[in-house]
């Protein structure tokens, strides 16, 4: 292990919206941020194609190009940039110490926005036709579907918001489901089978997703009865959840039973651990939208600079 022998005022651990925006605010208020990226920087978004719902942007934009631009944008005003995971933290002692492999940077503060991983099936067809009509976000692709009939696989308040969101612009909207009942609350339930473009197939997994370029349906099992059959469709939308990427954090921040971490002083981005915040999906179970994790980002490095300032 090699120790760097400054201290930082502020290490940011993630790349997201969030990561960045608290990049570019750290970065402005002179707290020379050091980023500990990853290796695959940029977040969700750099999965996504059009961005049509990131103001300023009148024409949509590409999700990788809105994170170069973030990025950009961090790098202007000074955010060095380690592109490497974070390995191991330690917040047992104050400062705060963050392991890059070998490498252990020590920080008065820390801002956590290592985000949150879509849950996916598992599936070859899946990623192969991810963008071609495989989504997991119908408030990003949703509206590239008009009058498209469409299928959601899931159970829970995911997959009813994203199937009643998707009826604004799909002419059909099937919900596939692996049990007889959802998860779902009741009021979410309720609404998606009122909802007179919704249909259930229950009882049903998916076994393929269809399509040589582009998605043209799926093929399902009926788990009772083992038949399967197929489903014609344009657009096939995974709702199964998602899960945070707080695995290095486990024991070292609080999290919740589901590894979300807990904000203990809302509407401040605090965690339980004096000096360490978080911003962005890693602690947001209701929005995951790429401005609300930039706002949070922003308020993060507010956060930081607050608690730095409170040192003197
Ligand atoms: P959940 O974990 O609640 O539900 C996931 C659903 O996907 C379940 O029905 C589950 O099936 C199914 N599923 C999981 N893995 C697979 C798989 N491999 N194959 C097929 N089906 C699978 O996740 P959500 O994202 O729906 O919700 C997460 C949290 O966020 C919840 O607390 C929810 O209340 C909240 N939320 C709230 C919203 C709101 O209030 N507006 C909107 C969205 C989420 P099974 O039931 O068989 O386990």
């Amino acid at each position: 292990m090699s120790e760097k022998k400054s201290t930082e005022d502020v290490i940011i651990i993630g790349s997201g919206p969030a990561g960045y925006t608290a990049a570019i605010y750290a970065a402005r208020a002179n707290l020379n941020p050091l980023m500990i990226e990853g290796y695959q920087s940029g977040g969700l978004l750099m999965l996504t194609s059009d961005v049509e719902n990131f103001p300023g942007f009148p024409e949509g934009i590409q999700g990788p190009e809105l994170m170069s631009h973030m990025r950009k944008q961090a790098e202007r005003f000074g955010t060095r940039f380690i592109q490497k995971n974070c390995t191991d933290v330690d917040f047992s002692r104050w400062p705060h110490k963050v392991h890059v492999d070998n490498e252990v940077y020590e920080a008065k503060s820390v801002i956590l926005s290592t985000g949150a991983a879509t849950k996916w099936l598992g599936l070859d067809s899946e990623t192969r036709l991810l963008g071609k009509g495989v989504s997991s976000c119908a408030t990003c692709d949703g509206a590239f579907f008009k009058g498209s009939p469409l299928v959601v696989v899931g159970g829970g308040d995911s997959a009813m918001e994203e199937a009643n969101f998707l009826t604004k612009y799909a002419s059909s909207v099937t919900v596939v489901h692996r049990k007889e009942s959802l998860r779902a609350s009741k009021i979410m339930q309720d609404r998606a089978q009122k909802n007179p473009k919704i249909k259930f197939v229950w009882n049903t997994a998916i076994e393929e997703v269809l399509g040589k370029d582009a998605v043209t349906g799926v093929r399902v099992k009926n788990v009772k009865t083992n038949a399967t059959s197929e489903i014609p469709c344009d657009g096939f939308f995974v709702a199964i959840g998602h899960e945070p990427n707080t695995g290095f954090l486990k024991g070292k921040v609080e999290l919740d039973e589901k590894g979300y971490i807990i904000l203990r002083n809302r509407p401040t981005t605090a965690t339980n651990v004096k000096g360490v915040f978080a911003a962005g999906d890693v602690q947001d179970t209701v929005y995951r939208q790429a401005v609300t994790a930039a706002a949070s980002g922003c308020q993060a490095a507010i956060d930081a600079e607050r608690f730095l300032e409170s040192l003197h």
